[in-house]
């Protein structure tokens, strides 16, 4: 092991053991304290009593553990994020999850009270999908598929393998979308519906209820109640909306964001008029669209799993946490002080700031989400670049020159947008704070380096410890 392993597998092991309430552990790895964490060291030791923090904000679990299965996937949509719009696949010799692997995130599927089972690819390209739905008889599972590769073979496997929702991702006839327009693509979509309901009534099936995940952009949008009306014709008995979201101008230009206003008024029309026909149908999980920020749905619904195993995202946006779950059970990952936090900031969203990521996301707010999208695709400002002043203050807190560093870092605080920079920022003026025994306006920095950064390990081992010292807790609760 190197030098950088062994600092890294030591930085792993006290992050750990914060941020999962267990400081007799960081005491322990701690008796050698490096130079570096020689701050953390002491403030270690200013802990009295172990209190945890926010112990009102454990939690029994997710309802669905999400596992993504296939890396592969031919129907090349163009707005595609996973990467399929130019590929099929996204590795030369990874293609699926494979039964150990699946087997490893046995402990997850059992967790949630639900699992589903979705892309990166097209998951019936996994030739294990079946398999994994054989270990899954227990639970109640959703699968979700774009259907062109459902064969009345895979459809009838499906439907032994006692799958209990089945989702389609189609979108009509859109040239961003599944099948790119095509109308022998819809065709050839409708048609594997319709030989999936007549296998189930041949053997006398009533799983998996059908589910329809409509990507909705200006080209598809007049074509709702039509898609809507011959789904339900084909027994579905679901219908999620969503946005489709531009990764580049191009896109912007078909996507409802560019004509933003509008749109919204046809989808709340859509919703209205089914939701009165008694069909569950949302968009991003509501019944409406709201016109004012309001609380997140996700907070605590799901945990998804990528290719990063050990990493997994609390919500399908790009979220990041900062504790893998290697060596954790699932109830201890779950319940970690960075998931505590982030149930709090949502349970008291208006009242408490919540990360700068959720602050302007479609989930929590579309019209402010909305309008950052068409400012990034129509805006020609240029920012300056502040990383040169950032390095700056960096080394001149290398070199003990507190005063001045704190000064560049507060000026890249105040020019840049880079939630990244203004993370770190924050972060080391809180650690010159920490260094002055300033701790609570150390606790308003890490808090802050937080909200921009939900990952920065480091910020939210000083923010634990300083939550205990200062005795936080009354003040959540004052809050809630
Ligand atoms: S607001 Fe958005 S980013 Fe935040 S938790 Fe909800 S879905 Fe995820």
């Amino acid at each position: 092991m190197n030098q950088h392993q062994t600092w890294s597998s030591f930085k792993t092991k006290i992050v750990k053991s914060i941020l999962t309430d267990n400081l007799d552990e960081t005491r322990r790895v701690l008796q050698q304290v490096p130079e570096e964490l020689k701050l953390l060291a002491d403030l270690v030791e200013k802990v009295q009593a172990q209190t945890l923090p926010l112990p009102l904000h454990k939690h029994s679990g997710p309802r669905f553990a999400i596992s993504s299965v296939s890396y592969t996937c031919g129907v090349g949509c163009e707005m595609c994020w996973s990467g399929f719009s130019d590929k099929t696949r996204l590795f030369e010799n990874y293609k699926n999850l494979s039964p150990s692997e699946f087997d490893d995130w046995g402990p997850w599927a059992e967790y949630g009270d639900e699992v589903m089972l979705v892309g990166l690819g097209e998951t019936l390209d996994s030739p294990h999908i079946f398999d994994h739905l054989n270990k899954l008889r227990n639970k109640t599972t959703y699968l979700t598929t774009s259907g062109s590769t459902l064969t009345a073979k895979k459809a009838e496997k499906l439907i032994k393998s006692d799958l209990t929702h089945l989702s389609f991702s189609f979108d009509g006839e859109t040239t961003a979308g599944h099948g790119s327009g095509d109308i022998d693509y819809s065709n050839l979509f409708w048609k594997n519906v319709t030989q999936l309901n007549a296998l189930k009534d041949k053997l006398k099936a009533s799983h998996p209820i059908l589910r329809l995940q409509i990507s909705v952009d200006l080209e598809n949008l007049n074509q709702l109640q039509a898609i809507i009306e011959k789904a339900v014709a084909h027994d579905v008995r679901e219908v999620e909306l969503f946005y489709m979201i531009p990764s580049n101008k191009e896109l912007f230009e078909k996507s409802v964001f560019s004509n933003y206003e509008n749109s919204c008024e046809q989808i709340r029309k859509v919703l209205s008029y089914w939701l009165d026909k008694g069909l569950e149908i949302s968009i991003y999980n509501r019944k409406e669209l709201p016109e004012k920020p309001t609380s997140c749905h996700f907070a605590d619904l799901l945990l998804i799993f990528n290719l990063d195993r050990y990493l997994p995202q609390p919500c399908c946006g790009p979220f990041k946490l900062p504790l893998e779950t290697r060596s954790l059970t699932p109830d201890q990952y779950w319940n970690s002080f960075p998931f505590r936090y982030f149930r709090y900031l949502h349970a008291n969203d208006g009242k408490e700031m919540v990360p700068s990521l959720c602050d302007s996301c479609w989930a929590r707010d579309p019209n402010k989400f909305a309008n950052s999208i068409k400012e990034s695709f129509t805006s020609n400002k240029v920012s300056e670049n502040l990383l040169p002043v950032y390095q700056n203050a960096s080394t001149l807190k290398n070199q003990n020159k507190f005063s001045q560093a704190v000064e560049e870092f507060q000026r890249v605080i105040n020019e840049t947008k880079d939630s990244d920079l203004l993370g770190k920022s924050h972060f080391h003026i809180g650690e010159i704070e920490l260094s002055q025994e300033h701790y609570e306006n150390a606790f308003s920095h890490f808090r802050e380096a937080i909200h921009y950064q939900f990952n920065h390990q480091m910020a939210f081992c000083y923010f634990y410890l300083l939550w205990v010292i200062l005795d936080k807790n009354s003040l959540a609760t004052n809050q809630e």
